[in-house]
């Protein structure tokens, strides 16, 4: 069943999704060429709990860390662990947290060094393609409308859209329905009303769709080893717009500091 939130609880979850927003903005101080993954992870946990909120993926059926965090051909699921970032990698960080009783959840991907400019304009479509569809994440639209706009953002610029794995609404559970699609024909599927939240997550890949699950049962990477792209946002579906309740702006400032 679907659950439409009140104001008051878009608000819970926009607390949540700040907190994401803004320990994804610490993994962006410390990420760097030569550090470990499960660094990342430990900079994540530390100030999620000293946020007073709880890391939403530690545990979930038995996920063992705080992030995933996924490079290069990983879509998605990356455990982190020794795996040290290297000139080139691309590294999609994802987190959820738990506070007052409901989740948020966001995705960024870092390019690390010199990274190929084909795959860096994997990264850049793949972020337009998750804006271009909370444009039209409104009330009266239809869920088929959100994977149509990622769908055929990506697919003109030659990418290609992962169907095994999608967004979600989110709440008082990390996952709940509705499944939102990154592909989809418009004006088809849930008509989106007021008041539902949900995490838009477009997962793109620069050959093959196809995805397959790695030995630790967790990670998914692409049948082709190409590298894939992931960002994330969890909104809530307004009369006139979507209101954003995670935010790329802390993560975005910290990366424009770095870089000049
Ligand atoms: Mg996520
Ligand atoms: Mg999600």
């Amino acid at each position: 069943m679907v659950f439409y939130k009140s104001q008051e609880e878009i608000e819970k979850i926009r607390n949540s999704s700040l907190i994401v927003a803004k320990a994804l903005a610490e993994v962006a101080k410390v990420i760097k060429i030569g550090v470990s993954t499960k660094y990342l992870d430990k900079i994540a946990e530390e100030f999620i709990l000293d946020n007073g909120a709880v890391p939403a993926f530690k545990g979930y059926r038995g996920f063992p860390a705080t992030l995933c965090v996924s490079i290069n051909e990983e879509v998605v699921h990356g455990i982190p662990g020794n795996r040290v970032i290297e000139n080139g990698d691309i590294v999609s960080v994802d987190c959820g947290v738990l506070k007052e009783g409901y989740y948020g959840d966001s995705a960024y991907t870092f390019s690390l060094g010199n990274v190929n400019p084909e795959v860096q304009k994997l990264l850049e479509i793949t972020k337009e393609s998750l804006y271009k569809a909370i444009d039209v994440a409104v009330h009266g639209k239809r869920l088929g409308d959100i994977g149509f706009e990622v769908q055929t953002h990506v697919e003109k610029h030659g990418f290609s859209v992962v169907r095994d794995l999608v967004g979600h609404g989110i709440g008082k559970n990390l996952h709940e329905k509705p499944n939102v699609l990154n592909y989809g024909q418009r004006g088809n599927g849930m008509l989106l009303k007021e008041g539902l939240v949900i995490a838009i997550e477009p997962m793109i890949n620069l050959g093959t769709y196809k995805i397959v699950e790695q030995r630790d049962k967790w990670t998914i990477k692409t049948m082709d080893n190409k590298p894939s792209a992931h960002f994330e946002h969890t909104i809530a579906v307004g009369r006139n717009n979507a209101d954003i309740l995670s935010s790329f702006k802390f993560i975005e400032d910290v990366l424009n500091l770095k870089n000049n």
